[in-house]
């Protein structure tokens, strides 16, 4: 998917792994920076080995067909990332519009933070570096909402999604559609 392509560029990855596969900074693949596909790729791809190495034909056999994901495995790089939109967006959507002092610095923390724990850490470098390019707006629930909604167009653009009209992001995220 674009997704996975995007999460390589420019991270290096072992050439014995199946392409969108991203390793963490233990060395090992990072479940939450990849896509359940590329994951499912590299599991079948150690699951045929496995058959091969013990000659068992009827196992090649059981890993030919795609398992489909099931709902309670730990999230792939796209699950976390809608969750977190959701999360993010809705903080957008219930922050005041003239916001405290406080209010406003508790925000500003928090979007610092949650740049730094960000599980995928791919996704967390680049949107540390957003926030090195685009202070975080909290002077107001519109212009937070605006600027994030800025923020996750700068990665739909980095996966090759479609922007999002940032004049409509009350509609999506608060108020819902005008019908
Ligand atoms: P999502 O992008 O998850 O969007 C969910 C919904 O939000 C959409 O259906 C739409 O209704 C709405 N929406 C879309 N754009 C906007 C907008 N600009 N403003 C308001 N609402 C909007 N994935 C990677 O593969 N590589 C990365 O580097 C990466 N970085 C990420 C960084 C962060 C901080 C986060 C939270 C996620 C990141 N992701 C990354 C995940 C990626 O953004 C998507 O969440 C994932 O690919 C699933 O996409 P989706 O098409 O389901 O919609």
């Amino acid at each position: 998917s674009t997704a996975t392509a995007a999460n390589t560029l420019g991270h290096e990855q072992s050439e014995k792994l199946p392409r969108g596969v991203v390793i963490g900074k233990d060395g090992k693949p990072c479940r939450s920076c990849t896509s359940f596909a590329a994951w499912r790729d590299m599991t079948r791809g150690k699951a045929r080995q496995d058959a091969a190495a013990n000659d068992k034909g009827s196992s090649v056999a059981a890993v030919t067909k795609p398992p489909a994901p099931r709902a309670d495995c730990p999230p792939d790089v796209e699950t976390l990332g809608r969750g977190t939109w959701t999360l993010l967006h809705s903080i957008a959507a219930t922050y005041p519009d003239v916001p405290s002092m406080s209010q406003q610095s508790d925000l500003l923390g928090f979007v610092k933070l949650f740049s730094k724990l960000y599980p995928c850490w791919v996704c967390a470098e680049d949107f540390q570096s957003y926030l090195g390019k685009e202070m975080p707006r909290v002077q107001s629930r519109d212009e937070f909402g605006k600027w994030l909604c800025g923020a996750h167009n700068e990665v739909n653009r980095k996966l090759g999604k479609p922007q999002f009209d940032c004049s409509q992001w009350q509609e999506r995220w608060r108020t819902g559609w005008k019908d």
